[in-house]
């Protein structure tokens, strides 16, 4: 039995590293890359982003702080704007926490061994999987969804993916497959094999190197495998944000909550778990106070959704211009000209853009 699995996952590492010296085309902007701090950014910028959305931060955010130090030294706010549009801040955050650790207990060079990288802020086995092996050539396996896709498939495991056991199972099976001598061709291979081939949706098992040994294609499982423990349920919320406003200023705050919204600015927000009608939260004890002072009270036809992992969001705003200026703990005056200096969430960029802001 040992025999024939030790067969199996010979079978498997070469046809994978023919296919990449021979039929991989996958062009990836940081492929090759060996400057830690680089793979080290595309990696984050990457979880939850598409390639061609993350490509032109990489971009800006290399141009700007082309070294870990800079990026050190980098001021919050420009580089919470800078990040903008790319969602799930604590990326950001985590980033700005690394790079600073990086300059003051590293004497600005990035760690050489996956311990170092993997105790980092916001680095997970996975991204330090991908620095140890891209950099430094480690012989460390990286396991994403891409990574547990194949692997469920080709061998037929039918652990949920998504559970300790699981986890630990696929992490101990790549790490057997790797390549210990070329272990940062062996990853990107893998990974690129999971995006062009082994896709989530319609893998092109027809023409796959990999399908005379594949269990999925044998025994038509494809659709099946892999398996998870748990559907998310997703939760809804409704926004309803105030646009308090007097003359051409707009009140706003920097949002402290532990969310993703983190450290992002928001206007004065009533949220609720259910839709609600426009007059009753104008009429509800957080409007009131801006409505009984106001000279117009409009709200805005659009309703904005955005999809997340876990919840559904859908933003309602409402215009409040007001006769005087009135104070809220924790907001502050903002001229509506610098409003873009300014990071918000997504559907708020949204709304200000439709409304030309
Ligand atoms: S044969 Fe199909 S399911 Fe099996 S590894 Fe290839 S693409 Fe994936």
């Amino acid at each position: 039995m040992k025999g024939k699995n030790n067969q199996l996952y010979h079978f498997f590492t070469t046809e994978l590293m023919n296919w990449n010296e021979y039929d991989n085309n996958r062009e990836m902007p940081w492929k090759f890359e060996k400057d830690p701090y680089k793979i080290w950014l595309s990696e984050i910028i990457l979880q939850q982003t598409r390639v061609e959305q993350g490509l032109a931060y990489y971009n800006r955010f290399i141009l700007k702080y082309p070294t870990v130090t800079k990026l050190a030294k980098a001021d919050e706010s420009t580089v919470f704007k800078l990040w903008e549009g790319l969602g799930y801040y604590s990326r950001c955050r985590n980033l700005l926490a690394t790079a600073k650790i990086i300059a003051e207990n590293h004497d600005g060079v990035f760690p050489s061994n996956y311990e170092d990288i993997v105790k980092l802020k916001g680095i997970g086995p996975y991204t330090a999987a991908a620095i140890s092996s891209f950099a430094f050539n480690l012989p460390y396996a990286v396991v994403d969804g891409n990574v547990t896709r194949i692997l469920a498939r080709f061998f037929g495991i039918e652990t949920p993916i998504d559970t300790g056991q699981g986890k630990k199972a696929f992490s101990s099976l790549a790490d057997t497959l790797l390549d210990s001598k070329y272990p940062a061709k062996f990853n990107q291979a893998i990974m690129d094999f999971g995006a062009t081939i082994c896709k989530p949706k319609s893998p092109f098992c027809a023409t796959c190197p990999l399908a005379k040994n594949c269990f999925s294609f044998k025994n038509e499982m494809t659709s099946f495998l892999p398996v998870k423990s748990k559907k998310i349920v997703k939760k809804e919320r409704w926004f309803y944000y105030l646009l308090v406003q007097y003359k051409n200023y707009v009140l706003i705050r920097k949002r402290d909550e532990k969310d993703i919204w983190r450290d992002l600015h928001e206007f004065v927000l009533i949220e609720s778990t259910k839709k609600e009608s426009i007059k009753k939260i104008i009429n509800s004890t957080g409007a009131k106070f801006f409505s009984q002072k106001a000279m117009m009270v409009k709200p805005c036809n659009t309703l904005f959704k955005q999809q997340l992992t876990h919840q559904v969001i859908n933003a309602s705003f409402i215009e409040i211009k007001l006769i005087e200026k009135l104070p809220l703990t924790g907001y502050f005056w903002v001229h509506k000209k610098e409003i873009k200096n300014w990071a918000f969430p997504k559907l708020t960029n949204d709304f200000l853009k439709e409304n030309n802001f």
